[in-house]
């Protein structure tokens, strides 16, 4: 973004009036929520309702399906970060992405909302991939737009929003997993839906007054001779995708397994490309090169990392439904409660974290220790989740405690690699390429859910301490790795701290 066009917009949004940050943050804050809530709400009850029999409402998947399926979508609602960020950048701009994004997922999520069919529900699939696309990576782009380049309280702005998105991902399992496991999926799905509707509200009537012009220029729009070449691309590639799809469903090429093993590919190719065009870029001096040599073992850790994270609503979702025993202490418990313990813990211990890192100051590990460190906890957190089986076998049921544990341990390495990730991004990857680097961090989650639907058929409680171990196994060793290079890597880092 130019330098003029930055001072407007921090001149336009009034600089207090949210807890001592711009205004403009009450906004994003509660829009980011609220989008949250609605994500992470139906997020905790889809696995069940998709491999729930018919009979309990859902639609009577096979479970490892169901499992695949959830880390699918995980997958595909970050890499379309991609489309969302370019489309904002270079033709509408961030504020009307958030906007166009909010009523794709509130549409995917009243879709679900009525009982239909699995047609029903693939179609909501893509109003949400869309949707998030387009609002999730824009939304947290606007919050660096609303502080002036030296403002010291944008970190801090950037915590209080990450407190936003747990706060959301906190409250919604608790409303949308009574509602949805006691009464119905559909009704669950509907206050997913009411919860985007309100901050689609919010936005709409707050962004004037409290974010300027924040969000409303195209940093890079197409000239007008460009907008013809890339538009009839786009358009050929539609009616490319569509003619395959058209022939290989009918000729059985385009099988749910061969979907699956495609997002798999792209998962992985998507970043090479990535990093391949950025590193071979004109724009890109040698002293970026080297930083971005350094972000590529960080990167590798961050996809370790959300692999294991994310298949907190997957792999442990069913554990807690089929491993964990739901009546305790007196109370039945739904097992879409588990999902709010991440942020929960994320809430609580955020804080005290960022205490201790400016307690600890100089002495603060690096920013690939730290990396290390949350791939040593990911690991761990697997681990203990194999010990009930260890000691008690797999006919019993466990107590909850236990997955109690393991999602307190995953949130210790989060805090380690979640926040430091994004300003790291921020800061190795090339200066021409800034408008992506939202999407380049995300797309750590996306490969990482495209190779967990690869992973996750391993899964059943006969294979749980092998499956467990390995995968935790794995995280521990890259881990260990990651700790022996930091160094080396922090050299490449050429002065980034
Ligand atoms: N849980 C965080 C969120 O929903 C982090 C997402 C990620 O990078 O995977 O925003
Ligand atoms: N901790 C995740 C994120 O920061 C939320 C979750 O997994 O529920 O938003």
């Amino acid at each position: 973004m130019s330098n003029e066009n930055k001072q407007k917009i921090v001149a336009s949004v009034p600089q207090k009036g949210f807890f001592g940050h711009p205004k403009g943050l009450f906004t994003l804050f509660f829009t980011e929520f609220w989008e949250r809530f609605s994500y992470y709400g139906m997020k905790a009850i889809l696995v069940y309702y998709m491999y729930y029999e018919v009979s309990k409402g859902g639609l009577g998947i096979d479970e490892s399906t169901a499992l695949a399926i959830v880390s699918i979508y995980g997958s595909l609602v970050y890499m379309s970060g991609i489309i969302g960020g370019w489309l904002a950048d270079r033709i509408f701009g961030t504020s009307k992405a958030v906007f166009y994004g909010g009523i794709l997922i509130m549409l995917g999520h009243i879709a679900l909302a009525i009982p239909g069919n699995i047609t029903m529900f693939f179609v909501s699939m893509v109003f949400i991939v869309l949707g998030t696309g387009l609002l999730k990576p824009n939304v947290s782009s606007i919050v660096g737009d609303i502080y002036s380049e030296n403002d010291e309280r944008r970190d801090s702005g950037f915590s209080i929003f990450y407190m936003g998105i747990n706060f959301g991902a906190f409250i919604s399992p608790l409303i949308t997993g009574e509602i949805g496991m006691k009464h119905s999926f559909h009704l669950g799905f509907g206050v997913a839906a009411i919860g985007m509707f309100l901050g689609l509200l919010l936005f709409l009537f707050t962004k004037k007054k409290n974010l300027g012009l924040a969000g409303t220029f195209v940093n890079n729009p197409l000239a007008p001779a460009e907008k013809k070449k890339v538009f009839s691309i786009i358009a050929i590639a539609v009616v490319i995708v569509a003619i395959l799809v058209a022939v290989s469903i009918p000729m059985g090429l385009l099988t749910f397994d061969s979907f699956v093993v495609l997002v798999g590919i792209l998962g992985v190719a998507l970043p090479i490309i990535y990093f391949t065009v950025m590193y071979r870029s004109p724009k890109t001096s040698d002293v970026e090169r080297s930083r971005l040599l350094a972000y590529i073992p960080l990167f590798i850790a961050a996809v370790m990392f959300w692999a294991i994270q994310e298949q907190g609503s997957t792999i442990l979702a069913n554990y807690a439904d089929k491993r964990t025993q739901l009546d305790f202490a007196g109370f039945s418990i739904s097992p879409a409660l588990f999902q709010s313990l991440n942020p929960l813990f994320i809430i609580i211990f955020a804080p005290i974290f960022a205490w201790m890192w400016m307690k600890l100051g100089k002495r603060q590990p690096t920013i690939p220790q730290k990396f290390s460190i949350g791939l040593l906890f990911a690991g761990l957190s697997f681990i203990v989740i194999l010990l009930p089986a260890y000691f008690a076998g797999t006919d019993s049921l466990v107590n909850p405690l236990w997955l109690v544990l393991s999602y307190f341990i995953v949130v210790l390495g989060e805090l380690c690699l979640s926040p430091v990730g994004l300003s790291a991004t921020t800061k190795l990857a090339p200066s021409a390429f800034s408008a992506q680097t939202m999407s380049l961090w995300f797309l750590a989650s996306a490969a990482a859910q495209a190779l967990n639907a690869q992973v996750v058929k391993f899964y059943s409680p006969e294979t749980e301490m092998l499956y467990f171990g390995v995968i935790g196994g794995v995280a521990i060793v890259l881990g260990i790795l990651l700790l022996i290079l930091a160094p080396k890597i922090q050299t490449f880092m050429k002065g980034i701290k």
